[in-house]
């Protein structure tokens, strides 16, 4: 068996802020069928599921980070409640902090240069060390970006040079930039190797990272695509390395979105009359809300921002309620404050049309996958996108743009599809968009069918984790 340790800042349900959290939660529990032994390894923050937990220590020593000395420990969780060896590196004054990512104003975390290179560097100094053995370092997005180069560049870490490396990038709109100062908080490299961090005359760990690692993936074929084809900074680089690029789209974890025990709903599927389910849940969202009923209801959930066309859903939904259109919405998400303040003025001008909750909320998200008749995604770019997945899993119809992971995962209901895909990307294709939704709901025997094709279609990792231990084949 190949033994893989995936390392990344998120994990669920350990620690979670987005898609790549869902990922390496999920992942590692469809390889071993693929005859893969795969672990974990995340940052130990200051989250509940933490707080609940019992990790025994592994090891324990300090490294240095710059001139200064910083105490690390390795901890591994002490019980069988995920499906794979578990491990997580505690850095006191780093990392134990409620939120993964940003700060109380909403920002990210001034030191996130410190914590995500001594969170790199711990794991190696561990590995150098530890009687615990992996074949393959499977590193995620930009924060884990520089563990390929440091195996190639750092003299410290000359024993691991030959351990095969993948990078997936979850997100490529979020890089690493670095001004070259940063570069004393890593451990000392010959200056040959400068050239390896270098990206427009800055140190870009995304950059890095495709350049070092053996084998570079994104989370869906369309956005290695986009990404090496579209006008981009880094579409040179993806072309030069092509050959070891590849895209593989995400699968989700169909244990945890199962509608016949999703702990976060009120009413689960019973004896598959998901009639019943739909209306429960339905009802359940809309009572909760405040919102009129006997409509159909589009839900959002995500991340409010440019990228997931955050400000195309308050336009398209202005115009939609403007127009007198017929509807109801639930929004909940949290992120660009502009976009944040014209949803909550949306929602008080049409207080029973449209509900917003500024929130990261599990429980909700899974009430609004199960109780929406539709679910709203106009992504500008998407590496993947999980909601999509999720809404259809459930029965809920995606209405989404032809991008990146949407692309590759719902089709148009006039091509046979379960989805209802966009001919624009901006708030006018939405209207459409929504227009057409609401045409599809009023024929009940349409809805229905595309409802149950969605639901029927499979989405689990089994697929893509095959894929994946395709390439680690390649390396041993
Ligand atoms: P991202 O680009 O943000 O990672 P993905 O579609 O890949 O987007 O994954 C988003 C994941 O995060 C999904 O599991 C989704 O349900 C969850 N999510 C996003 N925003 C919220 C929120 N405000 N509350 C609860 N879950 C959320």
């Amino acid at each position: 068996m190949n033994t893989v340790l995936h390392i990344s800042t998120e994990c669920y349900p350990a620690a979670k802020a987005g898609g790549m959290g869902d990922v390496v939660g999920a992942l590692p529990i469809y390889l071993p069928n693929q005859g893969v032994e795969a672990s974990v390894i995340i940052p130990k923050y200051r989250t509940k599921w933490f707080d609940s937990k019992s990790l025994k220590t592994v090891h324990r020593s300090s490294l240095k980070l710059g001139e200064d000395q910083i105490k690390y420990s390795i901890e591994k969780l002490d019980d069988q409640s995920l499906k794979y060896p578990f491990y997580c590196v505690n850095i006191p004054g780093l990392f134990d902090r409620e939120n993964i990512y940003l700060g109380e104003d909403g920002h990210g975390y001034k030191d996130e240069v410190q914590r995500n290179f001594a969170f790199q560097i711990a794991i190696l100094e561990w590995l150098m060390l530890s009687k615990e053995k992996f074949e393959i370092l499977h590193c995620h997005d930009h924060m884990t970006g520089l563990i390929p180069f440091m195996l190639k560049a750092c003299k410290a870490y000359n024993k691991l040079s030959e351990t095969p490396t993948l990078f997936t990038i979850h997100n490529g709109q979020y890089r690493g930039i670095l001004d070259w100062s940063s570069a004393k908080l890593l451990p000392h490299f010959d200056t040959s190797f400068k050239g390896l961090l270098d990206w427009d005359g800055n140190i870009n760990c995304l950059a890095a990272a495709i350049k070092c690692a053996w084998q570079v993936t994104t989370v869906s074929p369309s956005y290695m695509l986009e990404l090496a084809e579209d006008f981009d900074t880094l579409t040179p680089l993806l072309q030069s390395e092509k050959s070891k690029c590849t895209g593989i789209l995400n699968g989700i974890d169909n244990e945890i979105w199962n509608p016949t025990k999703d702990t976060y709903l009120d009413f689960t599927l019973e004896n598959d009359d998901w009639k019943k389910f739909k209306r429960s849940n339905k009802s359940n969202l809309i009572k909760g809300n405040n919102l009129k009923s006997r409509r159909p209801l589009f839900g959002f959930i995500g991340r409010l921002a440019y990228q997931k066309g955050a400000d195309i859903i308050t336009e398209a939904i202005s115009i939609c309620l403007e127009k007198k259109l017929v509807f109801s919405t639930i929004i909940l998400g949290s992120g660009d404050k502009e976009i944040e303040k014209s949803l909550l003025a949306l929602a008080k001008k049409y207080p029973r049309d449209i509900s917003v909750t500024i929130a990261y909320d599990e429980k909700m998200a899974h009430q609004i996958y199960a109780g929406c008749d539709f679910l709203l995604m106009p992504s500008r770019f998407e590496p993947c996108g999980l909601n999509q997945m999720y809404a259809m899993r459930y029965g809920t119809l995606p209405v989404v743009t032809h991008v990146g992971g949407l692309k590759d995962s719902v089709r148009d209901i006039n091509s046979g599809g379960s989805g209802i895909v966009t001919k624009s990307i901006n708030a006018i294709g939405f209207v459409e968009g929504i227009e057409r939704s609401i045409a599809l709901y009023s024929d009940k025997k349409m809805f229905t069918k595309h409802s149950k094709t969605s639901k029927n279609l499979d989405w689990s990792w089994n697929q893509s984790a095959k894929k994946y231990s395709e390439l680690y084949d390649k390396f041993v």
